[in-house]
């Protein structure tokens, strides 16, 4: 196993003639002695895995204390040696790396969706600490994937798609396109074994057209590069299965629809030749380019730094094939990502503001204030799958979205204050609402309006992390702007009526005082709290600020809780956990119908059932969603209209229908319409649409009943 170490060596020399030999026959000799007694599930001596492991560090170029650490990543996790030794013999650096990776080593089974959470949050925070933790994990996942044969189906398929989910998206944000691809490429066919199969199948009956056809596009460019003068050298590729597999199911298109299937590369010396060679492409007699496919991602780089020219070419025979075009240092990016910048020679202190780790940070906040790790594992599995549109400012910027993404989440992409201001858009030269979801390729521009704000509504139609976050923020500041009004209303009222009744009088700075004591750190939060409800003025305090009333005297009276508070526990609004509300007398809704809420100016929010007639054409944005609250026991008051025959005792029948399902009737009345037919006019309670319905299909039963009919309208 020592030849394998000098090999190691030799790599680590070649690319780092300085490098510390000491450090890393330590880190060998430690790990291969604690791993003595080891095997692999291969039955391979133990220490042939951390080797490997380093060797994939070592091809990245990484340094010495990267490499060190990852040849004793399994040591704290399955040996006798603890951190603390690890510590002692190799320094801080070294330790701290192995932690991070031995706290995160054990990510539990995949239906322990909680636990996985959890972990997975916790390699997100080592991560940012140190990148190089999360280096040593890809590179530990990718020698895994390769001895997977010798576990059972089942163990494979969880480990394969574990890695497709989490550890190759992971790689794709810190922009490691080649140690993504290799856990893709090995993962995959463990994953999805059928469609692997189907796939690989298919493409290998086209391999022969495929290399003919790319061939010559190969010479074609070749000339075309001839022809500029330009040097350049060309590679070409069918799309790999996994890339395929994952179009055919997003798109749900066939193999001859994708259009990256055939695809060149073409890598010159600079920038200005990128785009020389991209005109030269774009003016060729042989093909017409698609404009809608054209990305500039060296004047606008994705998040992860990918840095390239694309654009697709159709033939006059029909064939498409997407040329990228880029310079070797592009390429190199491309490959490595961040792992680039742990080249022994390279400083790490930019790291810190590493846009890619930016990302992984933005995560852990926008989950701060959020306990359930379910989420939390749902937010990164969304944020990581690459599924991305990219569309372009009017100046031919490309913004990168997540699919879905609508006009406010372009304008929040923007700037937060487009975001914040934004009033419609104009998508491909057509004006259209925010809510407009965007595709590929759309040139959007964004109108703003000083005057425009968010309100609760965006919330509906924004899915990026970064528009929510600030949606939410504005609403919040504008909810407490509100409370504070409304508690400053209420306390100037209050206090008018207490100095009154008790002839009191002090002066404001010691009612200040004394509500400080009272434990507020300041008038503004004492406001806010009345103003929201969420402090009323009682007794305690009441005898904390006006120790001069005797408390028997006080009354509660003065104080009128904010109209509508206790519809809050009716229903809940997006966005909002404190604004008036009201039920619209119009459709009166009772608990379980389909509601939504209708911003007035004098009545707060008004909700109405979601087909009234009162809001069908109001602007949307001035409906919020609203939900109910479960577990309450609020009554509804409903409206009911049944035509009867005449008949004596029909009245009784009816009352007997509302008693079996324990509703009390508020109001009865019975007029004859004609010589054998009686309406019934009767307004009852009921919880909820469950209880309303049972009832309602037992006046349809009822003998003698003509016709039933709710009425939306419930007299005063
Ligand atoms: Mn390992």
């Amino acid at each position: 196993m020592i030849k394998r170490f000098f090999e190691l060596q030799e790599k680590i020399l070649s690319y780092h003639p300085d490098a510390n030999t000491e450090l890393l026959k330590k880190a060998y000799s430690v790990a291969a002695d604690a791993h003595i007694n080891q095997r692999r599930v291969s039955d391979e001596p133990y220490i042939v895995h951390p080797l490997e492991v380093a060797a994939t560090l070592a091809d990245m170029k990484l340094d010495e204390i990267s490499i060190s650490a990852s040849l004793l990543h399994d040591v704290v996790e399955d040996t006798d040696y603890t951190i603390e030794e690890i510590n002692r013999l190799f320094g801080e650096e070294v330790a701290n790396i192995v932690w991070g990776v031995t706290k995160i080593s054990k990510l539990p089974d995949f239906d322990v969706e909680n636990a996985k959470a959890e972990t997975l949050k916790k390699m997100i925070i080592a991560m940012t600490n140190d990148v190089r933790v999360i280096l040593i994990k890809l590179a530990d996942r990718l020698h895994n994937l390769k001895t997977l044969s010798v576990f059972p189906q089942q163990k494979q398929q969880r480990i394969a798609r574990e890695t497709l989910e989490i550890y190759a998206p992971i790689a794709y944000r810190l922009g490691m396109g080649k140690i993504k691809m290799d856990l893709e490429d090995i993962a995959f066919p463990y994953a999805f074994p059928e469609e692997y199969a189907q796939i690989s199948k298919e493409l290998s009956n086209q391999k022969k057209w495929a290399d003919e056809r790319l061939q010559e596009m190969h010479d074609a460019l070749q000339r075309l590069l001839g022809e500029l003068s330009i040097p350049g050298s060309i590679t070409y590729r069918m799309k790999r299965e996994i890339s395929i597999y994952r179009k055919l199911v997003r798109q749900n298109i066939s193999l001859h629809q994708v259009y990256d299937l055939l695809a060149l590369r073409i890598t010159t010396d600079s920038i200005a030749n990128c785009y020389a060679i991209l005109n030269g492409i774009h003016h060729n007699a042989l093909w017409q380019y698609i404009p809608s496919r054209l990305r500039d991602f060296i004047t606008a780089p994705k998040a992860n730094g990918y840095q390239s020219l694309h654009t697709t070419v159709i033939t006059r025979q029909g064939i498409k094939f997407e040329v990228q075009i880029r310079t070797p240092e592009m390429d190199k990016i491309a490959e490595e990502g961040i792992a680039a910048h742990w080249r022994y020679k390279e400083g790490i202190s930019f790291l810190e503001n590493d846009q890619r780790l930016q990302w992984f940070r933005d995560m852990i906040e926008a989950h701060r204030n959020n306990p359930n790790p379910k989420d939390f594992l749902s937010l990164v599995k969304g944020e990581l799958t690459p599924n991305e549109i990219y569309v372009f400012t009017p100046k031919g910027k490309v913004i990168n979205l997540k699919a879905g993404s609508s006009a406010i989440d372009f304008a929040f992409a923007i700037h937060s204050q487009v975001g914040r201001h934004c009033k419609s858009a104009i998508v491909n030269e057509q004006m259209v609402p925010l809510r407009t979801v965007l595709n590929s390729g759309d040139v959007v521009e964004i109108i703003t309006d000083k005057k425009s704000s968010p309100t609760a509504d965006w919330l509906k139609f924004t899915i990026t992390t970064r528009a929510r976050k600030k949606i939410i923020a504005h609403l919040q500041r504008q909810e407490n702007v509100m409370a504070e009004e409304r508690g400053r209303r209420l306390w100037v009222k209050f206090l008018r009526t207490v100095k009154q009744k008790h002839s009191l009088k002090i002066s404001e700075t010691e009612l200040e005082d004394r509500i400080k004591k009272a434990h507020f750190p300041d008038l503004e939060t004492f406001y806010r709290e009345i103003g929201s409800s969420k402090k009323i003025f009682d007794k305690l305090f009441i005898k904390k600020v006006f120790p001069e009333i005797p408390t028997p005297a006080i009354s509660k009276e003065p104080v009128r809780n904010p109209r509508g508070d206790s519809n809050y526990k009716l229903v809940s609004v997006e966005g909002y956990s404190d604004i008036d509300i009201t039920f619209a007398r119009c459709c009166a809704p009772i608990k379980g119908d389909q509601i939504v809420g209708y911003i007035t100016q004098k009545r707060g929010l008004v909700i109405h059932r979601h087909n009234c007639a009162k809001v069908a054409d109001v602007m949307s944005t001035r409906l919020k969603s609203v939900t109910w609250v479960e577990n309450n026991t609020h009554v509804f008051l409903v409206r009911f209209e049944l035509i009867v025959s005449d008949k004596p005792g029909m009245l009784s029948k009816v009352t007997g229908v509302t008693a079996k399902h324990k509703s009390n009737i508020k109001t009865i009345s019975q007029e004859r319409i004609s010589q054998n037919v009686a309406k019934v006019k009767m307004v009852f309670d009921v919880l909820n649409t469950e209880q309303l319905q049972k009832i309602y299909n037992d006046f349809v039963g009822t003998k003698g009943v003509l016709s039933v009919i709710r009425r939306k309208v419930i007299s005063e």
